[in-house]
């Protein structure tokens, strides 16, 4: 166990990608297939993923992607797929934030010079017109027709100018929110967790900022349950590390399956092989319900060999609940839920205790 701490953040939650049920994504398996064959992409794991996001209907911005293209006629290749695998579902990285900014100031450039050079034109029209109502006002009849032909080809030059600075400033519209879509993305997956894909520390962070700015409501209390995998260090020991992420990773499943449905509970690693569940508009009695629940499951977890499914161990985890009281900041309350996990874990562990 390790003593916690909380940083200030505001709010959001973000979904995990596969949800799919085995028999569900079966289907999308043969509908994904069924994609792959009719283009010229070559049968690769990122093909696959692509139709397979695409036939689930989970990915949005890549459907109106594809569809985009498939309207256009366009058979996908190698390249168009990497492209889209590379702009909707690769998790973006640094580099893909840099891009972004390198993007947009390129964007913002080209508006900037189209405008600046309508402004000049506009400047030198305006002197045309001076020389124009000059003339007409001194009755010079003979600088007259120059005058005019004059301000003419000002007025064709200053359209063309302006024509280029609204295609400019409308391409650069939709290029903009594209990015705007690529940034969101990019903050969005900043916090989650990539081993389980729950929320991260900061994810977790940000929705207890959040919760804490919201009222409960009437009769209910924000909760938080706090869970610590029991003897941990001696699963890494005995079957290694690896085999340490494997249960890490299932237990993020766990979490995430037990959620209350339809809801805003969030589920999220809190450290190495802790975890919490955040309950807004809970009551302590529900809460304790879920972990319980997720306690169980934990427990019924079989960590089998992959290849002959021999089950080589099992866990159990602790967990503490807390529901928040008149005056508690975030830190009062995981530190509430930290106490009861403390005590669970003194208890004997494979249990849930109410702080
Ligand atoms: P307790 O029942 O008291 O919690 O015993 P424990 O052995 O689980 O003790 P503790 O919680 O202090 O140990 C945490 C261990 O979790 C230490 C570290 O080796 C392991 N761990 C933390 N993060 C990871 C990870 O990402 N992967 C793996 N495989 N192990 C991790
Ligand atoms: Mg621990
Ligand atoms: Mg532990």
């Amino acid at each position: 166990m390790r003593r916690v701490t909380v940083a200030k953040l505001s709010g959001a939650s973000v979904p995990m990608r596969y949800t799919e049920p085995k028999d569900r994504s079966a289907e999308l398996l043969r509908v994904a297939l069924g994609h792959m064959g009719r283009h010229e992409a070559a049968f690769n794991p990122t093909t696959f993923t692509l139709w397979y996001e695409y036939a689930a209907g989970i990915n949005p911005p890549l459907q109106a992607a594809v569809d985009a293209l498939l309207n256009s006629g366009a058979a996908l290749g190698d390249d168009t797929v990497a492209r889209l695998f590379q702009d909707h579902i690769a998790p973006p990285d640094a580099a893909a934030v840099q891009r972004i900014g390198v993007d947009l100031q390129r964007v913002m450039t080209g508006i900037v010079t189209s405008a600046s050079q309508t402004g000049t034109r506009a400047g030198l029209f305006g002197a045309q017109l001076d020389g124009l109502s000059a003339a007409l006002r001194a009755n010079d009849v003979a600088a007259l027709t120059p005058q005019v032909d004059q301000a003419l080809e000002g007025t064709a030059q200053m359209k063309s100018s302006a024509d280029a600075l609204q295609q400019q400033v409308s391409a650069s519209q939709s290029e903009i929110a594209r990015l705007r879509t690529d940034l969101d993305r990019a903050r969005g997956e900043a916090l989650l967790d990539p081993l389980t894909g729950i929320l991260n520390r900061k994810g977790f962070d940000e929705k207890m900022a959040a919760l804490l700015a919201a009222s409960p409501a009437e009769g209910q209390s924000h909760c938080l349950v706090m869970f610590d995998i029991d003897h941990f260090k001696k699963v890494n020991d005995a079957h290694g590390h690896v085999m340490g992420d494997r249960v890490i990773r299932g237990l993020g499943e766990i979490l995430r399956v037990s959620l209350p449905d339809p809801g805003d509970a969030v589920a999220a690693r809190y450290g190495g092989e802790e975890f919490a569940i955040v309950l807004p508009h809970s009551t302590l009695a529900d809460a304790t319900r879920l972990a319980e629940q997720v306690r169980e499951r934990a427990k019924a977890m079989r960590i089998r060999n992959r290849s002959t499914q021999e089950v080589l161990f099992t866990v159990t985890i602790s967990g503490g609940v807390a529901a928040l009281q008149p005056g508690d900041d975030a830190q009062a309350l995981i530190a509430r839920a930290d106490g009861a996990l403390y005590q669970s874990k003194h208890g004997g562990r494979d249990r849930v205790s109410c702080g």
